[in-house]
């Protein structure tokens, strides 16, 4: 079994009570965050007293996405004391460099790796593919992890791209944002999706059962579609 919890979910402004983009992936054991925007780290320190993860991997370095990975560093530089092995970073090709301008020090804490488009690697016993998205002209990625039968697709922050249907293509769940309230409110290339275009990604890739996300609390979505929100837990089967 696969397990989701939604750490944060918030767009590149915070919901209420809200924290940023942060998804636990857990199966035998294995304990995969994909994003790590402000607010997931202080989330997880809920639940235990410094997070035991195996792997990070990151879509692409919107803050709302990584801010946490500087936070994260500065505990484990004064406050860790081995009781949480550092987990591994795996970040979008020449991510090491974003890295590097967020804070110094990284690599003396974190094994950091730099996954490439379309070529699948092994992080915290998941199978992951990271596939370029549509996002601005920013280097972004969505995700398809799979383990144990399972497979969660994760759009990261995209507009429309036939990448979306590739990457969910038979999913049993498909995390998807839904930013907009209309398709392209901000003329030029294309950073997210409305919800119907969510849903158009959905069905075009034949998934299993469609979580919206990454939606602002001030753009409520239509009650048939199924929302994330902070703390939500679920079987992806
Ligand atoms: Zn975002
Ligand atoms: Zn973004």
């Amino acid at each position: 079994m696969v397990k989701l919890t939604v750490v944060g979910c918030s767009p590149a402004w915070p919901n209420p009570g809200g924290a940023h983009s942060g998804y636990l992936l857990e199966h035998d054991g294995g304990r995969l965050l994909v994003d790590c925007g402000p607010g997931v780290l202080a989330r997880l320190r809920r639940e235990e007293n410094w997070p035991r993860i195996d792997a990070i991997v990151i879509t692409h370095f919107h803050l709302d996405h990584c801010g946490d990975l500087v936070a994260w560093l500065w505990g484990h530089l004064h406050v860790v004391n081995g009781d949480a092995p550092a987990p591994a970073l795996w970040l979008p090709p020449s991510g090491r460099a974003d890295l590097a301008n967020l804070a110094s020090r990284f690599e003396e804490v974190f094994p950091v790796h730099e996954y490439a488009d379309g070529e699948p690697f092994e992080a915290a016993g998941f199978e992951v593919t990271a596939e370029r998205v549509l996002h601005y002209e920013l280097l972004a990625f969505g995700f398809r992890a799979s383990a144990n039968g399972s497979v969660l697709a994760y759009s990261g922050d995209s507009g429309p791209s036939d990448a979306l249907p590739r990457l969910a293509e038979d999913a049993d769940l498909f995390v998807c944002e839904a930013t907009l309230l209309a398709p392209n409110p901000e003329g030029g290339t294309r950073g997210h999706l409305a919800s119907d275009e969510a849903v158009e990604a959905f069905e075009a890739a034949g998934a299993k059962r469609l979580l919206i996300t990454h939606r602002p609390r001030e753009r409520p979505l239509d009650s048939t579609l199924e929302q994330a929100h902070d703390g939500m837990e679920l079987e992806v089967k």
